[in-house]
């Protein structure tokens, strides 16, 4: 492109000056902006622009000249052809420092919003404290690896054997896969021997290209706290040949294994799960534990995939909503109800809404579970729901939103500012849309009082965070 600094073909000397929320370098060249995917903040680095925009462009790493101090080897040996993980050749410390720098780039330049120790960008008041808001060290992971209960991994052959693995970066080739580090043990040792078995009983894989063969996914989730294990067959067809002989030898090989489904998806799509799920052989759900809250995890249910963390992002919900027992407390966007029954623990009495019908019908199960009474769940739109219990009377002490990656509908946030709750809490999953929305609720009468980033993915560039905001 004419009149831009750099041209495409040709290699420069770029310095890393810090991180997308991709994971890639962000790279300067005479002024131009060029992401530089496996480039680290602070290094110098040879590159070769691949692609270009108006603003900026893409290059690839050529060389690296100087080398980052939070610069480590990968640890997993696929780490380049499989894009799962992200920020594996950056040392974990440093990818808990880059997540908290998001959370406060995005307060600064999105929701002009002034943070403690950070420079203003024309910010306007914001906070309660003079001096900005706090925005504390991310709580990561002791031992950040095999963290994730839930595996999906999709089945192909090869020289006439059954692979399963991942899909090749930006393909939709199958490569075969022996282990995942971020998995848990057991999830590994499942897809293995369901690969055996599947091999010696002479099973197909299914082919995304003919749209024949069997078998399209293998999905496997374990309960870290019960151990026990569930395997979800999922198949092109209705009928699965040799389905005893499946059973047995699963029984036999995996004695942790409590349930075994089959769901049927016949459909031509990537969609993994079709809507037809049939228990095959034992318990139709598996439980776990979050905290001393109870959950039953049916194989298309929603489930945090990272335990561990969960309990750390709710435990910091839980504090920042300061709960004596008698509140009424509303948790909007509440899926099967995990943050509802963790808050219930405290309150006086929770209610959950969330869109997905069959996620607020686990929610009512799960409450049943655990014998709770002062919970009460309805499924539709959160910003059609809320105003209705208002009309209902409903004065909510405390709102906690644990919205998708979009952020809270604007009429929800409207609500929220009318009923003047004493608290908001906000779980995020994007801190773009969450700096959005605070400047809304601080436009509207509250100070953020704080925010904690939680590392539920490490190794990924998915950050999570939990905000207090306290009405004025
Ligand atoms: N709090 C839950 C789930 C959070 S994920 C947990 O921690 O497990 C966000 C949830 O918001 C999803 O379950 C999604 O189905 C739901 N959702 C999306 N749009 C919504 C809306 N407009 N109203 C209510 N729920 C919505």
């Amino acid at each position: 492109m004419a009149g831009l600094p750099v041209q495409i073909g040709q290699q420069y000397e770029a310095e890393i000056i810090g991180i997308s929320h991709d994971g890639e370098g962000v790279g300067r060249v005479n002024g131009f902006t060029l992401f530089v995917a496996g480039a680290l903040p602070g290094e110098r680095a040879l590159v070769r622009v691949g692609h270009l925009k108006k603003q900026y462009g893409y290059a690839t790493l050529v060389e690296l000249i100087e080398k980052s101090a939070d610069r480590i080897a990968p640890d997993c040996v696929i780490y380049d052809e499989c894009g799962g993980c992200q920020l594996q050749h950056l040392s974990y410390e440093a990818q808990l420092r880059v997540k908290r720098q998001q959370v406060v780039d995005n307060l600064v330049r999105i929701g002009k919003l002034a943070v403690a120790g950070e420079p203003t960008l024309g910010a306007s008041p914001s906070s309660s404290f003079s001096e900005g808001i706090v925005v504390h060290p991310t709580l990561g992971m002791n031992d950040p690896w095999r963290y994730r209960n839930k595996a999906q991994v999709p089945f192909g052959e090869e020289r006439g054997g059954l692979i399963g693995g991942f899909y090749a970066q930006g393909s939709h080739r199958i490569i075969d896969m022996e282990e995942c580090l971020i998995q848990h043990e057991a999830n590994d040792e499942v897809v293995a021997r369901v690969k055996e078995i599947g091999s010696r009983l002479g099973i197909r894989a299914y082919s995304e290209e003919t749209g024949t063969g069997l078998l399209r996914h293998v999905v496997v989730k374990v309960g870290f706290r019960t151990g026990e294990v569930m395997v979800v067959l999922v198949t092109n067809g209705t009928e699965i040949p040799r389905a005893d002989e499946w059973i047995a030898g699963i029984r036999e090989a995996l004695p942790a294994v409590k349930s075994i489904c089959h769901n049927i998806n016949v459909r031509q799509t990537n969609v993994i799960f079709g809507d037809e799920t049939r228990t095959l052989w034992g318990s139709e759900v598996i439980y776990d534990y979050i905290g001393e809250v109870k959950f039953a995890i049916s194989a298309r249910s929603f489930f945090q995939v990272n335990p561990v963390q969960t309990e750390v992002l709710y435990g910091k919900a839980l504090e920042y909503a300061a709960l004596t027992g008698g509140e009424t407390v509303v948790d909007a966007y509440c899926g099967i109800g995990t943050i509802s029954l963790f808050l219930a623990q405290r309150a006086g009495q929770v209610y959950g809404v969330e869109i997905v019908e069959e996620a607020i019908s686990d929610a009512r199960k799960n409450a049943e579970l655990n014998g709770m009474t002062n919970v009460h769940f309805e499924a539709g739109p959160a910003e059609v729901v809320l105003p209705e219990w208002t009309r209902q009377g409903v004065r909510p002490d405390v709102i906690v939103v644990d919205p998708p990656r979009k952020g809270c509908d604007p009429a929800l946030l409207a609500t929220i500012l009318e009923l003047r709750p004493r608290r908001v809490v906000y779980v995020s999953c994007s801190a773009s849309t969450l700096a959005r929305d605070l400047r809304v609720l601080v436009d509207g009468g509250y100070g953020v009082a704080e925010v904690t980033p939680v590392d539920m993915f490490p190794w990924t560039v998915h950050v999570e965070s939990v905000i207090l905001m306290v009405r004025k």
